[in-house]
């Protein structure tokens, strides 16, 4: 590994050997058990980290509590100038912490790099939002009364994040939340904890420089048990949650039998669909990255093509072409396309993906198949698949996350494509590759995708930080990043002032005392 730079990597960011996980710097302490992290890439331990015990987590809620009265009185820009100054060491740590993305999640380093990328751009985004938290006034139908709407900040915010997005995620909310002023306390995966206490390093430092709390932004490492510390705590009154449908469902009913929010970010089931006036060398290369990059795991990534019947063997003959020129290694290797899964349990369900696929009808035109010797001994390494299949099959209407690829048929007019690509229980993201304008806008019509995410013309993966991000149905419906997205962190209050001696009553309603 230290071919690629990663001992490096790990002193830049202050993660090497066992690390605390429960807050860092001087405040950094844990009970717990110690999670040992392995990379996907070589299977070789990257470090340790220790969890967060239900008493150290009391002793988090206590420092983010206190830290929440600090930095809600602080003016909305103030807290913009230390975002500010966040989104200045994300710059200066890019190279190491992408590297420690990709060597921990597996996916490449270009990804890793985009992954920071996306954490310095949605920094900036919220420095000049922190000018921009606007509210509403009102015409009062009182005389002398004036009314308006504004935001105040929620309180303590919870973020719970998946493995895929090991850091992207987190300062998607985090620095939203700050700049409304709501602190944090941050729950990673299990799988990817060292990326978490590597982000906690590089936000400690600057909460230090600028002699504020450090109970502004907490990390608290374990499984879901962790998790469910904060799903159940009533100081928490926003839960926001990316990972599986499975996890939502359960997240979602423990924060509102408390009557708390939630922000649900959860699977997909992406598809393209592809019509007979798409151009298709686009849709080769959209369908190519969409379904491979990141080796299938991200929660965009393109599970279905649904394609016009007069060009199906065309697309098909397309994209296997293209399939057979994919490097699979090392993802710190730049000339690889395809990384690792995250672990064997990953592979295990892309195994049986497969299975199931041909059993309930499937064709298999790229076999898949688990890759062993050398460079590949992590057992974590799989050939991206393709299927031809139906629409109905059970598998075909679940998240597989992993780098297998359905192809589906359709006949006469785009609304029959629109019907299969919403028949799935996700609601993500979805795209249309066509240069007929009619069929685009009928797919982005109020009777078109029924996804958080509809594209023309550019696949199903991936995403700007100015859009709002997020998808219906067994997605959650939850919103974060650009946009209004914002609105969620805050509570709003109206406010209703009376500069006159009189009390009118509001609907003309007379109360003579
Ligand atoms: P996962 O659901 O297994 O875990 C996600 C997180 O939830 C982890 O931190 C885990 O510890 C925690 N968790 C699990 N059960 C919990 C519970 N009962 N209470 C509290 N916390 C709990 O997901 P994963 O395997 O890490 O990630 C893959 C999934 O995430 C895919 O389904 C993917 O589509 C989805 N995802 C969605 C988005 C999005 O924005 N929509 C983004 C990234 C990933």
């Amino acid at each position: 590994t230290t071919d690629f730079g990663i001992d490096k990597a790990l002193k830049t960011l202050g993660v090497e050997g066992v690390n605390e996980g429960t807050s860092t710097g001087s405040n950094s302490f844990s009970n717990g058990d110690i999670i040992e992290s392995f990379s996907p890439v070589d299977g070789q331990l990257i470090g340790k980290v220790k969890t967060t015990t239900k008493e150290d987590y009391e002793v988090v809620m206590d420092r983010a509590t206190s830290a929440f009265k600090t930095w809600r009185t602080m003016p909305a820009p103030q807290r913009g100038e230390i975002v500010r100054q966040f989104g200045e060491k994300l710059r200066e740590k890019k190279e190491a912490l992408g590297k420690l993305v990709s060597y921990e999640m597996g996916k490449s380093y270009q990804e890793g790099l985009g992954e920071v990328q996306e954490m310095i751009d949605i920094c900036d985004f919220a420095v000049g939002l922190s000018r921009q938290l606007h509210g509403l006034t009102m015409h009062s139908e009182r005389p002398g009364h004036r009314m308006y709407e504004q935001y105040h900040p929620l309180g303590v915010v919870g973020i719970i994040s998946a493995f895929n997005f090991p850091v992207a995620v987190w300062a998607w909310n985090t620095a939203l939340a700050w700049i409304c002023g709501d602190v944090c306390v941050w729950k990673p995966s299990e799988k990817t904890p060292m990326c978490g206490v590597a982000c906690q390093n590089i936000a400690a430092e600057v909460f230090k420089e600028n002699n504020l709390p450090e109970g502004i932004c907490n990390l608290i490492n374990g499984n879901y048990e962790v998790g469910e510390f904060m799903t159940k705590d009533a100081r928490i009154p926003l839960i926001s949650a990316t990972g599986s449908t499975r996890m939502g469902k359960i997240v979602a009913q423990e924060v509102a039998a408390r009557l708390g929010k939630s922000l649900l970010e959860l699977g997909g089931n992406n598809a393209i669909i592809v019509t007979p006036d798409a151009d298709i060398k686009m849709t080769v290369i959209g369908a190519v990255f969409g379904a491979v990059g990141t080796a299938g795991q991200r929660c965009t990534s393109t599970r279905r093509l649904i394609i016009h019947e007069s060009i199906y063997d065309q697309v098909k003959n397309a994209v296997v072409d293209a399939y057979k020129q994919l490097r699979i290694g090392n993802p710190l290797d730049e000339n690889n396309h395809v990384g690792p899964l995250i672990d064997t349990d990953a592979v295990t369900m892309y195994n049986n993906a497969l299975t199931q696929v041909v059993e309930e009808g499937g064709n298999i035109v790229v076999e898949g198949g688990v890759l062993s010797g050398e460079g590949y001994e992590s057992g974590c390494y799989v050939r991206p698949a393709i299927a031809e299949a139906k629409s109905h099959f059970k598998i075909v209407q679940h998240e597989t996350f992993a780098p297998v690829l359905y192809l589906l048929k359709y006949s006469g007019e785009v609304e029959n494509a629109i019907a299969i690509q919403n028949e799935v229980a996700q609601g993500l993201s979805s795209a249309i590759m066509t240069n007929n304008l009619r069929e685009a806008e009928r797919f982005l019509s109020v009777a078109g995708s029924d996804c958080g995410i509809a594209n023309v013309n550019i696949g199903t993966s991936g995403a700007e930080i100015g859009g709002a991000f997020g998808g219906e149905k067994e997605t959650g419906g939850g919103r974060e990043s650009g946009s209004d997205a914002w609105k969620v962190y805050m509570r709003r209050q109206t406010n209703t002032i009376n500069y006159t001696a009189e009390l009118p009553l509001a609907q003309g309603i007379k109360f003579d005392l």
